[in-house]
């Protein structure tokens, strides 16, 4: 299974920031967990491929890429665009974002194709099936709505929280799950601003090293994401000071195989 973090923004010398601004993670060149950056960053062969978009939560961190996603293709679309997401999440789209103030309701427009977008609505923790992928989706502790994932290529499987503060549930689902390769855990903050990762519901290397606890898969990688831009050194250092071997940042831009 191949995996990326699409890139969020570019330096100077016109490069890919290793710093993650958006969230949007890419399976198999096909389908997209998030959107963050999915109109910015994906190849043009990723534009021709991904019609398949499962979405955590609606921030805009997370969804970013989505409208101008389908802005740009929508000539040229004939598979409609399918968002998986909760039923909760896709009524916060469709009043918050969709809305024709802030961008038109793709969900009722044609091109000379058809429709060029439609919702597929997901139930917590049932299957569902998107491409060649099983997903399993569970409810984590964030501000909004909000699920991790456990994806499946029938052969490897991962697990990505999303955004999260402390939880119980999600580690119970992973810990069932057999054949997981990697799971991709959140820290948003850095020691210090413990308080602010707690209003906003987010983790810290603190809070992270106490939920790495809970997860009874010792031969699983453990990928580090959601690094907030502005506090990636402070993060990075506190991380590698939980001296947890296991343990890695996911780069930005690298194309990992599970
Ligand atoms: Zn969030």
């Amino acid at each position: 299974m191949k995996f990326q973090l699409l890139p969020s923004t570019f330096e100077e010398n016109g490069k890919a920031s290793p710093r993650q601004h958006l969230a949007c993670f890419i399976v198999d060149d096909c389908v997209s967990i998030d959107a963050g950056s999915l109109a910015m960053s994906t190849t043009s062969q990723q534009k021709k491929q991904i019609r398949d978009v499962i979405l955590t939560h609606a921030h805009l961190d997370h969804i970013a890429g989505l409208p101008l996603f389908i802005d740009d293709l929508f000539a040229t679309i004939r598979r409609p665009i399918q968002v998986f997401a909760t039923d909760e999440i896709i009524e916060i789209l469709e009043r918050d974002i969709f809305n024709w103030s802030i961008y038109p309701r793709f969900s009722e427009l044609e091109n000379d194709n058809g429709k060029v977008m439609n919702y597929r609505s997901f139930a917590p923790g049932e299957e569902f099936n998107v491409q060649h992928l099983q997903v399993k989706a569970v409810k984590v502790n964030h501000k909004v709505p909000c699920f991790g994932l456990i994806v499946s290529d029938g052969k490897t499987k991962f697990a990505l929280t999303s955004d999260t503060a402390e939880m119980d549930d999600f580690w119970q689902v992973l810990n069932e799950e057999e054949n997981l390769s990697a799971v991709l855990v959140e820290c948003a903050f850095p020691n210090e601003l413990e308080d602010l990762a707690h209003i906003s519901y987010h983790l810290t290397p603190k809070t992270l090293k106490k939920e790495l606890e809970k997860i009874k898969k010792p031969d699983c990688l453990i990928y580090v994401v959601n690094i907030k831009p502005m506090y990636r050194d402070a993060i990075v250092k506190e991380l590698a000071e939980l001296g947890l071997e296991n343990l890695q940042i996911l780069e930005v831009g690298q194309i990992y195989e599970w």
